[in-house]
């Protein structure tokens, strides 16, 4: 839950999630659809999907009992190098450097170069301490979390500045991809809402997409015409696009084939963040 993500906008999330499935076994056994809806506003669904699939291959498996080695934690669905390595470090004390984005940075400036992919793991290997590996990584990638920053790092303060061949940003290998801009617009349509809140209409994403499929979010129309107004706009980001959502009060066009859901449902079901966040601006949810 917590990659690319603060822990304030997960920690409520984390704690419905472990109430909602308290063991492993309760997890594999969960129905998919509940697993994405205790995840729905977190974003990334592969992970809940991953997730889901290796609690399975645990129980099923693995007895129920975690396994507890790098080699072995790569076997499960969702867990590649780095997450196997954080793991077994942290929680196993293996002996095993992790490499992500922050500790990356910090290796390279140390370095002084840009070691291409296979030597960041050998050269964070070399740095181990094998005696408390796992308090080494996270102490790795709180540094450049905190002090090795991708601008302005804070050498004066830094406690490996002895080691460092730059001592400040590295020139960029390449330039950076700029941010595309799209204004999309969405149809809120409310019906019956004198019956505890009405009923909102919504469409279900296709179950053989690779995006979020299987997903509930709000109609998309085309743009209108005139001088309508929109219900409101918000602001949307998605990796390398960042999105203008107009929000307008119509109906959806017939062609589009969607389910009324009562809204004291919403927050059962597996919406997409985009979705949760409009019906949130729209006082709904
Ligand atoms: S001295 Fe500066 S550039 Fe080098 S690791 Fe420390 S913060 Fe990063």
């Amino acid at each position: 839950m917590l990659q690319q993500t603060r822990v304030a906008a997960v920690i409520d999330h984390y704690h419905e999630f472990l109430r909602r499935f308290p063991t492993i076994q309760k997890l594999a056994s969960a129905r998919e659809a509940s697993v994405l809806a205790a995840w729905s506003g977190l974003g990334y669904y592969r992970r809940a999907r991953m997730l889901h699939a290796a609690a399975k291959v645990i129980v099923h498996e693995h007895d129920g009992i975690f396994p507890n080695t790098a080699v072995m934690l790569r076997e499960l669905p969702g867990i590649g190098r780095y997450t196997a390595a954080a793991i077994a470090s942290i929680a196993y004390d293996e002996p095993i450097a992790v490499v992500d984005g922050n500790v990356e940075r910090v290796l390279r400036r140390i370095a002084g170069n840009a070691l291409p992919g296979e030597e960041l793991w050998c050269a964070a290997s070399n740095l181990l301490d094998a005696t408390r590996p796992g308090d080494f990584n996270q102490a790795m990638m709180e540094l450049g979390a905190v002090l090795c920053t991708p601008r302005a790092p804070q050498c004066l303060t830094c406690p490996v500045v002895e080691l460092c061949a730059t001592r400040g940003e590295l020139p960029p290998s390449e330039p950076q991809a700029s941010q595309k801009k799209v204004e999309i617009h969405y149809a809120l349509h409310i019906r019956n809402r004198e019956r505890r809140g009405g009923e909102i209409f919504l469409v279900q994403r296709p179950l053989d997409i690779s995006l979020m499929p299987g997903m509930w979010e709000l109609p998309e129309i085309a743009a209108s015409a005139g001088d309508a107004s929109p219900m409101f706009t918000l602001r949307h980001s998605i990796t390398v696009t960042d999105y203008t959502v107009r929000v307008w009060n119509r109906t959806a066009p017939s062609v589009i084939k969607g389910k009324w859901i009562p809204s004291g449902r919403l927050t059962g079901i597996a919406l997409t963040g985009l979705a949760r966040k409009i019906l949130r601006k729209a006082v709904i949810i």
